[in-house]
């Protein structure tokens, strides 16, 4: 099926922060060694290598990558950024440098890999369905997305990531640019990154709209809520909603400055799971 997830009628986005990030460093990371192309260490909550459930695994490295970006879209909207080229691809590329940035080897592997499975399945799903990916969506095709994905974990660190040209099946042709594309993204985001880490730990970013505390979306989101508030404080306030929606999706809507995580969405990624 055509997944409308990461699309959103009102898109904006948000990024991340790093240098005071270090101070935030979860028990549960292992690595806060310099980050690729010599970035500020990096910390975070809950690696995704860790969940034991590969399902659940699965639904939070893309309920994480889709939050974040949302949040590039919450940034471009509350930082008034001047974005040039295709927002949506912009903060594609925003969640990636986040993901780089922020998490230890293992666990960012593990994001891109779910990541990158998950846009596989949903091309797979648009074809089984006889479903023509749009060429018109301001969207990335989902193959697009996941060759945009696979680069930027890629061109983070060619030396020592070789085997992502065969893990992503990522041709020589494309290869060849990457890190430089990831440092174009990295240079861009990172100063945005760094500006908002200042002031860190905030409360910028707060949960709004919560019809079951107990579920493991939820409590997911509010993890993650809670580590970006570690990571960054935002311009402005901006809140988080885990809701029902009646579609798969999750969306940033700039006039009350929230970001929609439809329920939907983790019930959908679980049925693509590996
Ligand atoms: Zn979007």
């Amino acid at each position: 099926m055509k997944t409308g997830y990461f699309t959103a009628p009102l898109c904006l986005s948000l990024s991340l922060c790093l240098p005071a990030m270090a101070g935030t460093k979860d028990d549960n990371e292992r690595d806060h060694t310099t980050g690729p192309g010599g970035t500020p260490p990096v910390v975070n909550t809950i690696p995704a290598s860790t969940i034991k459930d590969p399902v659940e695994r699965f639904v939070e490295s893309n309920v994480l990558e889709t939050l974040y970006h949302e949040m590039g879209h919450a940034l471009i909207d509350t930082m008034n950024l001047s974005v040039f080229g295709p927002e949506e691809f912009a903060v594609d590329f925003f969640a990636a440098i986040l993901m780089e940035r922020v998490h230890d080897e293992v666990t960012t592997r593990q994001l891109f890999e779910d990541v990158t499975h998950a846009y596989r399945a949903d091309d797979q799903s648009d074809r089984a369905a006889g479903v023509e990916t749009s060429s018109w969506d301001n969207h990335g095709k989902p193959m697009q997305r996941y060759y945009n994905m696979a680069c930027l974990f890629y061109g983070a660190d060619p030396d020592g990531r070789k085997h992502a040209l065969e893990l992503f099946n990522l041709p020589d042709g494309r290869a060849d640019s990457c890190a430089e594309e990831f440092e174009q993204a990295n240079f861009a985001w990172g100063g945005v990154l760094e500006e908002l880490s200042e002031g860190t730990p905030g409360t910028s970013i707060t949960l709004d709209w919560i019809l079951d505390n107990d579920s493991h979306l939820t409590q997911y989101v509010t993890r993650e809520v809670a580590a970006l508030n570690r990571m960054l404080v935002m311009p402005e306030p901006i809140t988080v909603s885990v809701i029902p929606c009646g579609e798969v999706n999750a969306y940033y809507d700039p006039d009350p400055r929230e970001i929609i995580i439809c329920t939907e969405l983790s019930d959908h990624l679980a049925g693509n799971a590996p």
